[in-house]
């Protein structure tokens, strides 16, 4: 099972994509015996595969409270955890190495350039990092509209970013920006096929490797979010495609759940014709109306990927 815990809604931003943005300035904190119950009977179920920790903004919690948390996840789990974070002003703790165990925490900063307030605060605080950064990007219009030769020749000139990640934007209840599949898969072709070399990671191509040797798992059937409520939930859509959380009462509950998605999945007119079905691109299936703009698992990019590293 995949996680996406947030301990808390709170953020020192208040970005216009956020799938938060309503909830921003709730204090509520993830109750941590919840948490604590909830692996149990997780790992107990359907071993932990991945977590990840975000929010609102975790390097503003006070550290006891951090570390106390990390301290119940490293009970159930040994693997990867990646913590998200605007780096705007991370509290110091952030900056000792021995808080989080580098060979476990991977850090991920949201950097978005001028898409996003206080940017050059948070680059000033990548370079003072002495360990690894990966960077999650959103591919809203204003990033989209920015020159990629620039955007990799940036993140090259940094001594520790070690991979970038630029995620589709979904609209949820709380904004639509108006953005298309297929704008998302037209910049990604370019940013790709950019002549300047990246000195990073990209992790698009890495995850469109996946999809083309059918090694990604892309049915919605193997991940949780836990919320600051203590609730286990899951994202679903609204007739006009937006996102929104969900609360599950069951682990059962998440399973049966799972089945029902995927035979919905398989009876889709689009979905059930693809090459790509239960391997594409998607973190979240959702109902596939139409495909003229393309849909979330990104056919048109996977399509153009396997063509462009094994040209036919
Ligand atoms: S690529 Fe699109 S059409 Fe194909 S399975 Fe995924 S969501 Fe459905």
């Amino acid at each position: 099972m995949k996680l996406s815990i947030t301990p808390s809604y709170l953020c020192n931003l208040k970005c216009n994509f956020c799938y938060y943005y309503d909830w921003l300035e709730d204090r509520k904190l993830l109750d941590l015996d919840i948490l604590d119950r909830h692996l149990d009977e997780i790992q107990r179920t359907s071993p932990i595969e991945y977590i990840d920790i975000y929010g609102g903004e975790i390097s503003i919690l006070p550290p006891t409270y951090v570390r106390e948390l990390c301290s119940i996840i490293e009970k159930y789990y040994k693997g990867e955890i990646s913590i998200v974070s605007n780096f705007v002003r991370p509290e110091k703790y952030f900056f000792h190495e021995t808080f989080f165990n580098p060979q476990q925490y991977k850090l991920f900063v949201s950097y978005d350039f001028d898409c996003r307030q206080n940017h050059n605060q948070v680059w000033t605080n990548i370079q003072a990092y002495n360990g690894d950064i990966n960077i999650l990007c959103v591919a809203t219009p204003c990033l989209m509209s920015k020159n990629i030769e620039d955007m990799i020749q940036f993140f090259n000139s940094s001594h520790n970013i070690v991979s970038v990640d630029i995620k589709s934007y979904s609209s949820s209840m709380h904004n639509d920006l108006g953005v298309k599949w297929s704008n998302y898969e037209s910049f990604m072709q370019k940013w790709i096929s950019a002549k300047t070399k990246k000195q990073f990671t990209c992790r698009i191509e890495y995850n469109l490797a996946e999809c083309i040797s059918g090694s990604r798992n892309a049915w919605n059937d193997n991940h949780i979010f836990i919320s600051p409520s203590g609730n286990m939930e899951i994202i679903q859509f609204d007739p006009n495609g937006r996102e929104y959380f969900t609360k599950l009462e069951s682990l059962d509950e998440f399973f049966k759940y799972a089945n029902l998605e995927k035979e919905k999945i398989k009876n889709n007119i689009y979905c059930s014709r693809c090459t790509w079905i239960g391997k594409c691109l998607t973190e979240q299936y959702r109902e596939v109306l139409e495909i003229n703009n393309s849909c979330n698992g990104f056919k048109n990019l996977i399509d153009w990927y396997k063509n462009y590293v094994s040209p036919v």
